[in-house]
């Protein structure tokens, strides 16, 4: 049975609903405004909800800032009276899954819609392989028992789990191995805990049990040593016996702390000390361990020392403006070019450099070799083109980024126009109003404003309409499944007709194919980037790339690339 939640105070909205869902499958409750809502699904779980959106928008009961914590995990479907383009503007603002026309709703297409919101829920939240939540739901599960817990005066523990020897299985028996030693240890620990617990999967091998209403410490200890014993039997795979076990570190709320970060950070070192201890085995957190950075020390050496001897390199990947096949700017992607393991890319080292407090240094190293780039080319009188360059949300906490931006375009005494800054949704959002002051700065001394992998967080419009930007990226996960996945197709609609809402530049990122190449076009996006046109190349390369795409070679040209499209 699929329980759906029905918000809206229109009795017909509420009937037609109503009547297009087949009983048998589906049961509808009913509440007319958020705030109910909100109570009910503080104890309950819904499969969707179908919220009546003119209601919602416009109506009296609806405060928009309770409507946006709901959205945020419930798969939701937006009920409208017609779809206009301010409509779709709040729809991307809510973070809706799928919309529906009331006129046109019929039993096929609520359950249509209803299965593709759940799906696309899914998708955003749960872990592909093993099924279990990631760790943005995770959190919001963390976040949500904490409350509970002090509400009802209960005890909660968060179980950190990794998997001893996982790296050796991988390795020498596969992948595909690998796979099932993961997915079996997943089912192992999920059978160890009540269904009202959470198991959700961090990434690699990294699981967190949450434990909710616990009695006593020796409760935690309890569901560890089962975790331990049965996820250390052999997992069989074509008659070859594969073995992992686990080491876990248990941080109990409120004893050790009373915050998810907190909590998360102390299971983690509690596990780390599990592993030294030689694993297969549980630590309870003690306030002497040490942070998880502990760890990770021999890499953050490492990376520390190739700051200081500038270990790191920019390579560059061209813009082009889609009405007229012209290369209109580069986007700067660093890479360290370690001296023994060769070129590592940014996933590699940037979340450590934040991880260890590195990055504003690392930052301004790659502003700095980026402005020099742009000098450089302006000096031997090739061609300006505009660069944009990542910045990390660490970076923004720093009290003189503004100054570091400014100091480096004295230095290298170019346009500011010429330097460009990506920064993604989330860490705009982490903190809208400080972020706010500091783009004013920036976008007054002529610097131009990007927001990154755009889609992917949950932005306030209002806040969006208040920073000075001139474009926003589409991310590549829409792009790439542009013309086989609907939602994805209406996503990328509708931020181009966000973006053209509120005057902004549109750039499409991972563009590979013609087909993504031809829908984007026929949809009025206006710029792209992606290996369709060029791999980000090293700056020796990168007129060479431009001139192939321009057409001033013997290469294919662009615009015989655009003409295929
Ligand atoms: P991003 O900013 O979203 O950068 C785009 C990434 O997509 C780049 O990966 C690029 O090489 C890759 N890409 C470009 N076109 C295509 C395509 O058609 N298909 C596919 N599959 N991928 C494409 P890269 O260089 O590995 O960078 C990964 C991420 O690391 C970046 O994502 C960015 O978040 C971060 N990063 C890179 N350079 C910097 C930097 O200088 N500073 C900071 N803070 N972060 C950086
Ligand atoms: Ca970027
Ligand atoms: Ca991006």
């Amino acid at each position: 049975m699929t329980d759906i939640l029905f918000i809206g105070r229109d009795d017909n909205a509420e009937a037609t609903v109503l009547a297009a869902l087949d009983p048998e499958s589906y049961a509808l409750y009913r509440v007319r405004t958020v705030a109910e809502a909100n109570n009910l699904l503080a104890g309950q779980r819904f499969d969707a909800l179908i919220i009546d959106f003119d209601d919602a928008s416009s109506g009296p009961g609806f405060d928009l800032a309770q409507l946006l914590g709901l959205f945020l995990f419930v798969p939701t479907i937006a009920l409208l009276e017609e779809f206009t383009p301010e409509v779709a503007v709040q729809l991307v603002q809510f973070g809706a899954q799928d919309s529906l026309i009331k006129s046109d709703l019929n039993s096929q297409r609520l359950s249509v819609s209803i299965q593709c919101a759940i799906s696309r829920a899914q998708m955003a939240h749960f872990d592909s392989l093993t099924g279990l939540p990631n760790r943005a739901l995770l959190f919001d599960r963390l976040t949500h028992a904490i409350n509970q817990s002090r509400r009802y005066d209960q005890e909660l523990a968060v179980l950190f789990i990794d998997l001893d020897r996982f790296k050796f299985v991988n390795d020498t028996m596969g992948h595909e191995a690998g796979d099932t030693v993961l997915k079996t240890a997943a089912s192992r620990i999920r059978d160890c805990l009540r269904d009202s617990d959470t198991v959700a999967r961090l990434g690699g091998d990294e699981f967190i049990a949450l434990v909710t209403n616990l009695d006593r410490a020796v409760s935690a200890a309890n569901v560890a040593n089962k975790i331990v014993e049965s996820v250390s039997l052999p997992v069989m795979i074509s008659g070859n016996a594969a073995t992992v076990s686990p080491s876990i570190g248990i941080a109990l709320f409120p004893d050790d702390a009373e915050d998810a970060d907190e909590l998360m950070r102390y299971a983690d070192a509690a596990m780390y000390q599990a592993k030294q201890a030689g694993g297969e085995c549980y630590q309870f957190y003690r306030p002497d361990m040490n942070s998880a950075a502990l760890r990770r020390i021999g890499l953050g050496v490492a990376l520390q020392r190739a700051i200081r001897d500038n270990e790191f390199e920019l390579h560059y990947q061209p813009q082009v403006d889609l009405n007229n096949g012209r290369v209109v700017g580069l986007e700067a992607l660093v890479r360290w070019r370690h001296p023994e393991r060769g070129l590592i890319p940014p996933d590699q080292f940037i979340p450590l450099a934040e991880e260890l407090g590195l990055m504003p240094a690392l930052g301004d190293l790659i502003l700095g070799l980026a402005c020099m780039q742009i000098a450089d080319w302006q000096k031997r009188d090739l061609p300006v083109l505009r660069v944009a360059v990542n910045l990390s949300a660490q970076q923004f906490n720093q009290d003189d980024l503004l100054e570091h931006v400014q100091q480096w375009i004295a230095r290298t005494g170019i346009e500011a126009s010429l330097l460009e800054i990506e920064l993604t949704e989330s860490s705009i959002m982490n903190d809208p109003e400080s972020v706010a002051i500091i783009l004013g700065h920036l976008s007054q001394a002529g610097v131009r404003v990007s927001i990154d992998d755009f889609g992917t967080g949950y932005s306030s419009l209002a806040y969006l309409k208040r920073f000075p930007l001139d474009s926003l990226k589409i991310d590549q996960s829409f792009v790439r499944d542009v013309n086989h996945d609907a939602s994805d197709g209406a996503i990328v609609r509708t931020v181009i007709a966000l973006a053209q809402h509120l005057g902004l530049h549109v750039v499409a990122e991972g563009v590979e194919s013609v087909e993504q190449l031809n829908f984007l076009r026929a949809n009025n996006c206006g710029f792209a980037q992606g290996f369709y046109f060029s791999r980000p190349v090293v700056a020796d390369e990168v007129f060479d790339v431009i001139a192939r795409l321009e057409g001033n070679s013997s290469q294919p040209a662009l615009n015989s690339l655009l003409l295929e499209a």
